[in-house]
């Protein structure tokens, strides 16, 4: 069956509370397909590769917001710091401080989500609890004046094991409101894609990143 981008947006939108933000994952589609679901009334996109993104948001409209939801290198901050409006994964101090100053010189705020490291396998990128603690502690980041960390994000262990995800969600949640107590500015909990969303959402996700469900498998 062809991929019907148009009405997997509409679906997802009707189907979700409207508290849930969507990101639509259009990393490796080409612009076409980017373009159907910005024609459905789509404006946030996620992109994991900053070349990329940036390509894109030469080539596309100007209201689209775009989400860096992958593994960001130091070195390339600067490409994506003139336009970026959310980025999902960071995982250490270094690299806070790099979009804060990227952000400065282009007199730009830029949002950010630390990344927990929930799932089980080694691969996946993000921070324990415990480093995750200490990077919002740190005395430093009052000073950082151009970043704003506005929440957190997750990634599942990729199984069909149902409670093992379910027990990952709660953990992050757990840990999203603890922090949001003397955090304020927490207001973001982006966990959930295609496979397991609904599980995010039963779990309190307030942003859910859809990639495969919207335009397709990737190659
Ligand atoms: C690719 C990707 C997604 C979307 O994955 P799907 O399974 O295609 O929905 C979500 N989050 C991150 C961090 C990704 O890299």
């Amino acid at each position: 069956m062809p991929i019907n981008i148009s009405k997997n947006i509409k679906t997802f939108k009707s189907t979700i509370p409207e508290e849930v933000a969507l990101v639509a994952v259009s990393k490796t589609k080409p612009n076409e397909d980017l373009m159907e679901a910005y024609q459905t009334g789509q404006r946030i996109f996620g992109e994991n590769k900053i070349q990329e993104m940036t390509d894109k948001w030469e080539a596309l409209p100007k209201d689209i917001e775009w989400h860096m939801i992958g593994h960001v290198q130091t070195n390339k901050v600067k490409y994506m710091a003139p336009y970026v409006s959310l980025v999902h994964a960071v995982d250490k101090m270094k690299l806070l401080k790099e979009i804060n100053k990227r952000a400065k010189q282009n007199e730009r705020e830029i949002r950010c989500l630390l990344q927990l490291k929930i799932a089980e396998e080694e691969s996946k990128f993000g921070m324990s609890k415990e480093d995750l603690i200490a990077l919002l502690q740190d005395e430093r980041i009052p000073h950082f004046n151009h970043v704003k960390i506005v929440g957190l994000m997750g990634m599942a262990t990729f199984t069909e094991d149902k409670d093992q995800i379910e027990r990952e969600f709660a953990f992050l949640k757990k840990t999203f409101d603890e922090l949001k107590t003397e955090h304020q500015n927490l207001k973001i909990l982006s966990m959930g894609m295609s496979g397991d969303y609904k599980l995010g959402i039963k779990h309190g996700s307030n942003m859910i990143r859809i990639g495969s469900a919207i335009f397709g498998e990737r190659n």
